[in-house]
C-alpha cells in the first residue's frame, strides 16, 4: 500500500482518474495522464523491486533527469483506486533523454501508457511556454468529440464557436484551441503534431478521437477539458434556425474586462 507522504501526490491523480471515468471521458482502457514530479516529490517513492530500463524510440533531450507520474497501459480507469501501486507508476528519464527507468509502481510487469511518447513531446514543447507546466491528460469528452463530427474542422472557426457559446469559454481557454485531423492515434506523428499546437494553445482536440490538454496541476488540466467540454455540449444543443450567440465585439468587451489578449488569429 502506498504511504502517506505518497498519498498525497496519488490521491489527486486517482480522484481525476475516476472523475474522468464517471463522466464517460474514460472509457474501458481510454484516457492516459502524466504528472511531472519535483526532485522533492519523487524522493518520496520507494521501490524494493529492480529497476527496469525502456529505451525511448526518440530521445527527450529537453526532459533529461526529470520524473513522472504516469497511468499503465491497458489499466481502466475505474479501476485506479483499487491498487494504485499497478494501474500507475513512476518514471525517470536518463539525463540524455534516451530511456527511462521504472523506479516505481506498474506492478507484474506493467508499463507506462503506449502514448508516453506524446506525453513526453508535450511536457517537453508545453514547459518552454509554460515553465510552470506538469501535467498532460488525454481523455475522449463525448460532448466535444461529437462537436468534431459536425463542425468545420478549422482550429480558426472551432475556436470562435467555443469562445462563442459562453462567456466564460474565452477565460478558460484564452489561447484557444490547436485542432488537428483525424490521425491512428498512438503514433510518433500524432505526438509530434500534438506538441507543435501546445506551442500555441493549453488543450489540442483529436478530431473523432479526445483531446490532449496540459496544466500546472491536474485540476487545472481537467479544468480545461470541463470548459471545452461545456462549450461543445452547448453549442450542440443549441444548433437550430434561430441560432445567436456571443459576437465579436462582446468577445472583445470581455476580453477587456478581464485583461485577456486572444491571438489575432482567432479575434481580429
Ligand atoms: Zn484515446
Amino acid at each position: 500500500m502506498a504511504n502517506r507522504d505518497v498519498s498525497e501526490i496519488l490521491d489527486p491523480v486517482i480522484d481525476v482518474c475516476s472523475d474522468l471515468y464517471r463522466l464517460g471521458w474514460a472509457e474501458n482502457h481510454a484516457g492516459n495522464l502524466s504528472y511531472r514530479l519535483t526532485d522533492e516529490e519523487r524522493d518520496r517513492f520507494h521501490s524494493d523491486q529492480p529497476a527496469r530500463t525502456v529505451q525511448l524510440e526518440r530521445p527527450v533531450t529537453g526532459l533529461g533527469g526529470a520524473s513522472f507520474l504516469v497511468t499503465a497501459a491497458g489499466s481502466p480507469f475505474r479501476l485506479l483506486v483499487k491498487d494504485p501501486e499497478q494501474h500507475i507508476g513512476v518514471v525517470t528519464l536518463a539525463e540524455d533523454g534516451a530511456s527511462y527507468d521504472i523506479v516505481w509502481g506498474y506492478r507484474g510487469e506493467r508499463r507506462p501508457t503506449s502514448e508516453l511518447p506524446a506525453h513526453l513531446r508535450g511536457h517537453e514543447e508545453r514547459v518552454t511556454v509554460d515553465p510552470d507546466n506538469r501535467v498532460v491528460l488525454h481523455c475522449h469528452p463525448t460532448q466535444l468529440v461529437a462537436m468534431t463530427h459536425v463542425h468545420p474542422l478549422d482550429e480558426v472557426e472551432f475556436t470562435r464557436t467555443l469562445w462563442a457559446t459562453n462567456s466564460e469559454s474565452i477565460l478558460a481557454i484564452p489561447d484557444g484551441v490547436g485542432l488537428l485531423p483525424w490521425m491512428v492515434c498512438g503514433t510518433d506523428l500524432i505526438g509530434a503534431e500534438s506538441s507543435k499546437k501546445l506551442r500555441e494553445a493549453s488543450i489540442v482536440v483529436w478530431a473523432y478521437h479526445g483531446v490532449l490538454a496540459c496544466g500546472p496541476s491536474i485540476q487545472a488540466a481537467m479544468g480545461v477539458v470541463e470548459s471545452v467540454d461545456k462549450a461543445a455540449a452547448t453549442w450542440l444543443l443549441s444548433r437550430g434556425p434561430e441560432h445567436h450567440a456571443i459576437d465579436d465585439a462582446q468577445l472583445r468587451q470581455l476580453a477587456d474586462a478581464f485583461g485577456i489578449a486572444p491571438p489575432a488569429r482567432f479575434l481580429p
